[in-house]
C-alpha cells in the first residue's frame, strides 16, 4: 500500500474511534427517552389537597437587558408552547431608561408576566427584585443590606441570585435563594464535547442534551441550608432559567450564513427543562400579588419537568391539630408527621437542617414521623431513569419548619 493511503487509513480509523463515545451518548439519550415515556404511562393523577398548582419560570431576560437578543414575541410563544401560567422577567437595569417598566408585565397571550429586575449592589451581590422599578439602575450605589431593605419597604420579593458569589448573608430584606440556575449549570459544558454531542444527538434529542450536563446544585443547596440554619428566618428556594436565548454554538461562513448551529436555550426549550410549581388555595386567583406572596411563603417547589411532569407533588405536615404546607411553620407535637405525595413512584430523601436524614422508595405516598424540631425538606429522585439522570434530583421541595 502506498504511504499516503496508509496515512488516510490510520486517520479514518482514528476518526471512527473518536466518535464512538458520542454514538454511545446518543444511544444513552434514546434509552432515557424510552424510560421517560414508560414513566409517563405510570402517572398517578389523583391529587390530594386544596390547592391549584400553577407552573411557570423565574429569571428571564429579553433584549432590553443588553446581552440577550430575545424578543417579547419569542418569550410569550415559549411560555404558551409549555402551557405556563406565569413568567417572571428579571431585566438588567439600563442607565437611561427603566427596564422593569418596559418589559412584559400583566397578562399577554394568556400568561401572567411579572416585571422584575436583576441588580448588582455595591457589595457586588446579585439580587432578583420582583417587581422591579427605576431604583434598580441605582442599586450599585447601595450595600446589599441597604438596597434590600429599601426594596422590602416597597413590598418587593427579593431573591439571592448566584449564591456561590453572594457575600451578604447576614443582610436583611431578602426572601429566598435561587439555588439552581440553568445558565450557570450550562457553563460546565465543554464546547468540544457539545460540538460532537450536537452532531450526533441535537436533531433527535435537543431537549435531552440537558441530561448530559444537569447536576444537583450541591454547593448552592448547602449555602441555602446554612443561611436557613443561621438566620432563624424562612427563605424560599427557587430555580432560575436565566434564559437569554443565547447559549449555544454556531459555525457561520464569512457571509454570516449559518452552517451549523446548536442553541441550548431558546426560550421554549429552557422553559421545558426546569420550572417553579406554585400552589395557591383553590378559591384564589393567580395575580402578581398572589403569585409573589405564594413564592415568599415557600408554597412552591422546583421541578425538572423534562424528566417527568411533577404536577401533583405535595409535601405537607400534620401535628394532630393543624395541617401545614411546604414553606410553613408547624408546632412539634407527639404525633407530628411529614407526608410526601409524588405523581410517580420515586425515591424520596428527607433532609433535616441540611443533612440527609432518611429515605424511602417506591410508593407514591410516603410518611415520615418527626420527633425533633428542625428544618425539613425533601429531594425526589427517579431511579428508574438511566444514569446520569436517575441520580440527579427531579424535585426539590421547600422546607417545613418544625418549631
Ligand atoms: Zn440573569
Amino acid at each position: 500500500m502506498k504511504r499516503w493511503k496508509k496515512i488516510v487509513l490510520v486517520l479514518l480509523v482514528l476518526v471512527f474511534i473518536s466518535q464512538l463515545p458520542f454514538a454511545y451518548r446518543r444511544y444513552k439519550l434514546r434509552r432515557l427517552r424510552a424510560a421517560i415515556e414508560q414513566l409517563e404511562s405510570q402517572r398517578v393523577t389523583d391529587i390530594a389537597g386544596n390547592f391549584v398548582e400553577y407552573l411557570g419560570v423565574i429569571h428571564v431576560h429579553s433584549f432590553l437587558g443588553g446581552h440577550s437578543t430575545g424578543t417579547f414575541e419569542e418569550i410569550i410563544a415559549g411560555a404558551q408552547a409549555n402551557n405556563l401560567s406565569f413568567v417572571v422577567m428579571t431585566e438588567h437595569p439600563a442607565r437611561n431608561f427603566d427596564t422593569a417598566a418596559m418589559t412584559l408585565k400583566g397578562i399577554h397571550g394568556g400568561v401572567l408576566f411579572v416585571n422584575g429586575n436583576e441588580v448588582v449592589t455595591a457589595s457586588q451581590d446579585r439580587l432578583l427584585v420582583l417587581p422591579g422599578d427605576e431604583a434598580a439602575a441605582g442599586a450599585g450605589n447601595f450595600s446589599t443590606d441597604e438596597f434590600a431593605s429599601q426594596q422590602k419597604q416597597k413590598g418587593a420579593l427579593e431573591l439571592v441570585a448566584y449564591p456561590q458569589e453572594f457575600k451578604s448573608w447576614t443582610a436583611n430584606g431578602y426572601d429566598g435563594v435561587e439555588i439552581y440556575n440553568l445558565f450557570t449549570n450550562s457553563r460546565r459544558i465543554n464546547p468540544v464535547v457539545m460540538f460532537f454531542d450536537g452532531l450526533w444527538s441535537y436533531r433527535k434529542y435537543p431537549d435531552l442534551l440537558f441530561a448530559n450536563f444537569y447536576q444537583r446544585p450541591s454547593q448552592n443547596l448547602k449555602l441555602w441550608d446554612e443561611a436557613l440554619a443561621a438566620g432563624g428566618r424562612r427563605l424560599v428556594a427557587t430555580a432560575g432559567n436565566d434564559a437569554h436565548a443565547n447559549v449555544g454554538l454556531a459555525l457561520e461562513d464569512s457571509a454570516g450564513k449559518r452552517l451549523f448551529g446548536i442553541k441550548l436555550d431558546p426560550y421554549e426549550r429552557s422553559f421545558r427543562l426546569v420550572r417553579m410549581h406554585v400552589q395557591l388555595p383553590k378559591e384564589m386567583e393567580l395575580t402578581t400579588e398572589s403569585l409573589l406572596a405564594a413564592l415568599r411563603d415557600g408554597h412552591c417547589f422546583i421541578a425538572f419537568d423534562l424528566f417527568g411532569d411533577a404536577t401533583g407533588f405535595r409535601f405537607s405536615a400534620d401535628n394532630g391539630s393543624e395541617k401545614k404546607n411546604q414553606g410553613d411553620e408547624i408546632t412539634l407535637s407527639g404525633s407530628t408527621r411529614l407526608a410526601v405525595h409524588t405523581p410517580l413512584s420515586s425515591r424520596v430523601v428527607l433532609f433535616k437542617n441540611g443533612n440527609a436524614l432518611e429515605e424511602q422508595s417506591g410508593a407514591v405516598t410516603i410518611e415520615f414521623p418527626v420527633s425533633e424540631k428542625g428544618i425539613y425538606r425533601v429531594e425526589v429522585y427517579l431511579p428508574q431513569l438511566p444514569s446520569p439522570a436517575g441520580a440527579q434530583p427531579w424535585i426539590i421541595s421547600n422546607p417545613i419548619y418544625v418549631r
